[in-house]
């Protein structure tokens, strides 16, 4: 039996040091082997190696699964999955009663920022609990290739993080300060930028070059400011990348070391040994309680321990086993989650084909030994039942079932729950078998990205006639078909895929958006809505449920779900957009143009946000700020007849006859429509001023054909 929390975590910093600034770095899917410090000969990674040498480095630290929120949850609750009840990303959130790294630390008065690098970790996932900063505003970033996800690269959130830092070091009094950064440079997409490229084995290590240069940057800043070792600086990595080991590509599906093993480094000169390594078994968990005993903080429910007085060399770590779970290929495939633990230099894995690893002798784990010693394998599974039981009794109270029952009721109404017996079709498929799948689920994505979505159409058909029960597949698949404007088919698909798994708000939110462009209102709506019930947070259902409410003629019922998605999500661009549209709508120029800029400083290139905030300027007269955006416009879209015509007016209004002419005949060269373009230009009030010159007449007729 392993015995959790068999120390408390000490209420008081030990030894009379003061509470350290706390600095945590998480490097996502940063595989430990990939680190120089870690012996990595070839890697470009010298401020993660410095830290390393000039603390301690975690020689055997394993995270609590190979998904980028869970993995962080336990980051930040002390706690595993199992207990804190987040299983995956997008559809889980940390719940409110969870207590964080960042609440502790905030009641014994630090002050406490974040900045994230990935969608993934939005606040409307549950992790900005405790911060008073939490920087998740990507929207200005690159629009992700489809299937990817929102990120930035780490330089530029190291940056932000470093402005906050230097921002605080100037105000007085100095309180301490915890800062978490996050870096998501080593996930997919792998394309970064960095000097030492040419010099790197592979695109992955790029990645983390350019981690490691944030890492530099933060590092930087503390030197600089004269707190570096005044700092407890932690670098930690979420899970790693699999790299094609076990015919997995990235990460998500299995457990094996090559996503679950982690780095872990602490360097604090005040308390903690210079180079050492650390050899013991740690887990991601025991990061939050060891930070909290040196900031004399607690977390009362953790499960990890305060590592500090054995990394200090004081007393040793209890023997105990390391957990790690995937859910990935249940929740999106149907097939069965995986459950293991790593123990007394074993690794066991709880699968419908069970494995047991020897990491002495086998540390890639291609040897399955689970036959040759089956007392062994049921000691592991006891130490893994050992680990979930003690889960089960700190649990949370995460909504078992976030769907209601009016929400229950309108979906099976529309058919979409299926009952439970047509749900065990391929259940306890292992993932072993399942992998060939995932990997051609790949290969219909990266069609997609490409613009080929009939293959994959394809590819996403294949995988389902395998496993129908692919609810990944089935969501493929309706991307797929949304791309080629196949409404109803695209319906059909996340139907079928939410009458295997329900509990889908991106799902949901796709099947009203292809209800919506079917002209299906009230189901639209109903999925909507069904969508914001298990995801709060989802701003692009709200704004959805305005567009309807602007359809039936709501203005301000649909200005009321602006609102709610600008309170969830003060940056996100597409809720400014359609309220700037609603304020030009009803007259309101002022408001309006204020949200287009809002809108404009995410989606700078925003080229209908900038023609309208040329609009808003020219009526509210500030017509330098109007020829602005409509200049920047035909920069953008020099092919476009719009920006000019609308330049053309707006000398018109100004009384430069002769431009606007000049600027009309442009525009007439450039468009397509040349009848729709004279029927405008013959009626728009705008130009009444050059109304009865010849050159109108003569640019009118040529646009109707008349004069050739
Ligand atoms: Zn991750």
């Amino acid at each position: 039996m392993v015995v959790l929390n068999s120390f408390a975590v000490s209420a008081d910093p030990p030894g009379g040091v003061p509470p350290p600034n706390i600095v945590l770095i998480t490097l996502d899917t940063c595989r430990a082997d990939r680190l120089g410090c870690y012996g990595f000969g070839l890697a470009a990674t010298p401020a993660v190696d410095r830290l390393a040498a000039e603390g301690v480095r975690c020689a055997d630290a394993v995270t609590s699964a190979p998904i980028t929120l869970p993995a962080h949850a336990s980051i930040f609750t002390g706690l595993l999955p199992p207990a804190h009840g987040v299983r995956d990303n997008g559809a889980y959130l940390l719940s409110d009663d969870a207590t964080t790294l960042a609440e502790a630390l905030k009641r014994t008065g630090y002050e406490t920022a974040a900045f994230v690098s990935a969608l993934v970790l939005n606040r409307r996932y549950g992790l900005a609990q405790g911060f008073d900063v939490y920087d998740d505003n990507l929207w200005s970033e690159d629009e992700p290739a489809l299937f990817m996800i929102r990120d930035r690269p780490a330089p530029r959130t190291a940056a932000r993080a470093v402005a906050w830092i230097e921002t605080r070091a100037r105000s007085a009094p100095p309180t301490p300060f915890f800062l978490w950064a996050h870096f998501f440079d080593p996930h997919q997409p792998y394309n970064a930028k960095v000097r030492s490229r040419h010099l790197l084995p592979t695109a992955y290590d790029a990645e983390i070059a350019q981690a490691d240069e944030g890492v530099a940057a933060i590092v930087d800043s503390l030197e600089r400011l004269g707190v570096f070792d005044a700092t407890c600086v932690v670098v930690a990595a979420d899970h790693g990348e699999s790299l094609g080991e076990h015919g997995e590509r990235t990460h998500g599906v299995f457990i094996y070391d090559a996503t679950v093993r982690v780095p872990l480094i602490f360097r604090y000169p005040a308390l903690l040994p210079r180079g050492r390594i650390f050899e013991r078994p740690v887990h991601v968990f025991d990061i939050a309680p060891t930070l909290l005993a040196m900031a004399g903080g607690e977390l009362p429910n953790a499960q990890g321990l305060n590592l500090l007085p054995a990394l200090r060399g004081d007393s040793p770590l209890p023997e105990r086993a390391q957990y790690s779970e995937s859910l990935l290929s249940e929740l999106g495939f149907g097939m069965a989650p995986l459950f293991g633990v790593r123990y007394r230099g074993h690794k066991y894995i709880r699968a419908p084909q069970p494995e047991r690893y020897d990491l002495a002798k086998d540390g890639h784990e291609r040897f399955n030994r689970y036959d040759a010693d089956p007392a062994l394998a049921r000691e592991l599974d006891y130490e893994l039942d050992a680990l979930v039981r003690d889960s089960e009794a700190r649990a949370l109270p995460v909504r078992a079932n976030p769907l209601d029952e009016e929400t229950s009721e309108a979906l099976r109404a529309l058919g979409y729950l299926a009952a439970p017996a047509a749900r065990a079709e391929t259940a306890g498929m292992d993932p072993k078998q399942g992998i060939a799948l995932y990997n051609k689920l790949e290969a219909a994505r990266h069609a997609a990205q490409r613009g080929d979505y009939s293959g994959c159409e394809g590819l996403a058909r294949e995988v389902i006639a395998a496993a129908p029960r692919h609810v990944s597949a089935r969501n493929v698949l309706g991307v797929a078909l949304l791309r080629q404007n196949r409404w109803a088919d695209a319906a059909q698909a996340y139907a079928d895929s939410l009458a295997i798994e329900p509990n889908q708000a991106r799902a949901l939110h796709a099947l009203g958006y292809a209800r919506f462009r079917e002209g299906k209102l009230e189901k639209a709506e109903r999925c909507y809505r069904a969508s914001l019930e298990q995801a709060p947070g989802a701003v692009e259902s709200m704004i959805h449920l305005g567009f309807i409410e602007m359809q039936q003629g709501r203005p301000d019922a649909a200005r009321q779900w602006y609102d709610k998605a600008l309170v969830a999500d003060p940056a996100f661009p597409r809720a400014h957009l359609a309220s700037a549209d609603l304020y030009y709508l009803q007259g309101d120029y002022s408001n309006a143009l204020q949200s287009y800029e809002r809108t404009l400083e995410a989606l700078p290139d925003h080229f209908a946000a900038l023609l309208q905030a040329g609009l808003c300027a020219m009526k509210l007269e500030r017509y330098g700020d109007a020829k602005a955006f409509f200049t920047r416009a035909g920069e953008l879209r020099p092919d476009s007849w719009m920006p000019p015509y609308n330049l053309a007016c707006l000398s018109a209004v100004t009384g430069e006859a002769d431009t606007a002419l000049r600027q009309l005949g442009i525009a007439l060269d450039k468009t397509d429509d040349k009848s729709q373009f004279a029927r405008l230009a013959a009626a728009d009030a705008d130009l009444r001023s050059i109304r009865s010159r010849p050159e109108l007449r003569d640019l009118l007729e040529r646009a109707t054909g008349g004069a050739r």
